[in-house]
C-alpha cells in the first residue's frame, strides 16, 4: 500500500501551505539521519516525508495528488494530459530529500546529508547531473505494435570548449587554499566536529584559475538534445522507461543523469483496454442476429477477425476472441484477449416491401413468441 501523503506528515487534507511547512519541519527534525545515526528507518521515513512534503508543497502536484494519488508520482498510472498531439510535455527534475531540506532551513545539518546521500561518506562531493522527466503521448495502436520516437528537449550537456573540466584551455588547476587540497573541512561545534565538503572548492580539493568562458568553469552547458525512443510492444499508460545517461550532464565531468520517460497512451475510439485484454462494441444486424450469420471485427493491428454469430443472439452478448488482445510487456508473443459487444443494429428506416414483410413476420409470431421477452414477462407478471 502506498503511504498518504497528508498522513506522513500528520496534517489534514485541508492543511495551508504554512501548516504543511510546520508539520514537515517538525517530522523532518524527528527523522533527520542526524538524530537518529544509522537508523535505516528513520532515515527512510525522513526520505518519505521530504518527498511527501515536496509533493504537497506545490499547487499543481498537490492537485494532481489529490486527484490521482501517489502513483503519478511513482511511475503508475498519471493524469491523462488533455489536448492532441505528440511529443513530450513537462520537463522537472527530481529532487533529492537532503536538497529540499537545505533549501528550507538552510546549510544547518545539510551539509552532513552531502556525504550520506551523496559520496557516502567519501571526501568526493556528488556531482553527477539531474535526472530529467519526459512525458510521451502514443495511440493505442502504437502502444500494440511497439514504436520509436524522437523526443527533443533542453538539459545540461557536456561543454566541449573545456572538455568539461570547466578550466579555460591552457589554465591550470590549482589545489584548493581552504581545505589544502583534501577536500573536507572539519567544523567543531561545541562538543562534537563534523567533517563536510570543503565550501571554498565543493569538495573537489582543487579550484579553477581561470573558469572556462564557455560554460563559467561548471564543465556543462545547457543545450538542445534529441534522442530517439525505443518503445516496446504493450506499453500501458502511466508506463516509465529510463533512457540512461540522457538526463543533465553532471557537474565537471560528473556523471550524466537519466531521462525518466512517461508513456501516455490515449484512448481509442473502438477499443477499451483492460490490462491486455480490450473490449469493443460491434454493431450487428438484427436480421443476422435472428437467422445467425458470420460479421468482421477489427483488430487493433489493423487487421480483421471472422465472428461467427449463432442464431438468437441477443444484444449484450459478449463473444471472446482469443489472443487478439494486446501483447504482455514481457513477452510479446503472449496476447490478451478481444471481447466483442453485440449491439443489435435495428434498422432506422424500412420501405415498403420490407414492412409489410415484417409486419407479416410480426403477424406470424403472435404477441408471446419472443423467448426473451416471454420469460422475462413471466417474471413479473405471473
Ligand atoms: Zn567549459
Ligand atoms: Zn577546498
Amino acid at each position: 500500500m502506498a503511504d498518504d501523503y497528508y498522513d506522513l506528515l500528520g496534517v489534514s487534507k485541508t492543511a495551508t501551505s504554512e501548516e504543511l511547512k510546520k508539520a514537515y519541519r517538525k517530522q523532518a527534525m524527528k527523522y533527520h539521519p542526524d538524530k537518529n545515526p544509522g537508523d535505516k528507518a528513520a532515515e527512510e521515513m525522513f526520505k518519505k516525508v521530504s518527498h511527501a512534503y515536496e509533493v504537497l508543497s506545490d499547487d499543481q502536484k498537490r492537485q494532481t495528488y489529490d486527484q490521482f494519488g501517489s502513483a503519478a508520482f511513482e511511475g503508475g498510472a498519471g493524469p491523462r494530459a488533455g489536448g492532441p498531439g505528440g511529443g513530450p510535455g513537462g520537463f522537472g527534475g527530481f529532487h533529492d530529500p537532503s536538497d529540499l531540506f537545505r533549501q528550507m532551513f538552510g546549510g544547518q545539518g545539510g551539509s552532513i546529508f552531502e556525504s550520506m546521500f551523496g559520496g557516502g561518506g567519501s571526501q568526493e562531493q556528488d556531482n553527477s547531473g539531474e535526472d530529467l522527466r519526459a512525458e510521451i503521448r502514443i495511440t493505442l495502436e502504437e502502444a500494440a505494435k511497439g514504436v520509436e520516437k524522437k523526443i527533443k528537449y533542453r538539459r545540461h550537456a557536456h561543454c566541449d570548449a573545456c572538455d568539461g573540466s570547466g578550466a579555460e584551455k591552457g589554465s591550470k588547476k590549482k589545489t584548493c587554499h581552504t581545505c589544502k587540497g583534501s577536500g573536507q573541512v572539519v567544523r567543531s561545534n561545541g562538543f562534537f566536529s563534523v567533517r563536510q565538503p570543503c565550501p571554498t572548492c565543493g569538495g573537489a580539493g582543487e579550484v579553477i584559475e581561470k573558469p572556462c568562458k564557455k560554460c563559467g568553469g561548471e564543465g556543462r552547458v545547457v543545450a538542445e538534445h534529441e534522442i530517439s525512443v525505443k518503445i516496446p510492444a504493450g506499453v500501458d499508460h502511466g508506463t516509465r522507461l529510463r533512457s540512461r545517461g540522457n538526463g543533465s550532464a553532471g557537474v565537471r565531468g560528473g556523471e550524466s543523469g537519466d531521462l525518466h520517460v512517461f508513456i501516455n497512451v490515449e484512448e481509442h475510439d473502438l477499443f477499451r483496454r483492460e490490462d491486455t485484454d480490450l473490449h469493443c462494441e460491434v454493431p450487428v444486424k438484427f436480421t443476422i442476429a435472428t437467422l445467425g450469420g458470420a460479421i468482421e471485427v477489427p483488430t487493433i493491428d489493423g487487421g480483421k477477425v471472422s465472428l461467427k454469430i449463432p442464431a438468437g443472439t441477443q444484444g449484450g452478448t459478449v463473444f471472446k476472441l482469443r489472443a487478439n488482445g494486446m501483447p504482455h510487456l514481457r513477452d510479446p508473443k503472449v496476447r490478451g484477449d478481444l471481447f466483442v459487444h453485440v449491439a443489435i443494429d435495428v434498422p432506422k428506416k424500412l420501405n415498403a416491401d420490407q414492412r409489410e414483410k415484417l409486419e407479416a413476420f410480426s403477424k406470424a409470431c403472435g404477441d408471446t413468441e419472443n423467448p426473451v421477452s416471454e420469460s422475462w414477462f413471466s417474471r413479473f407478471f405471473k
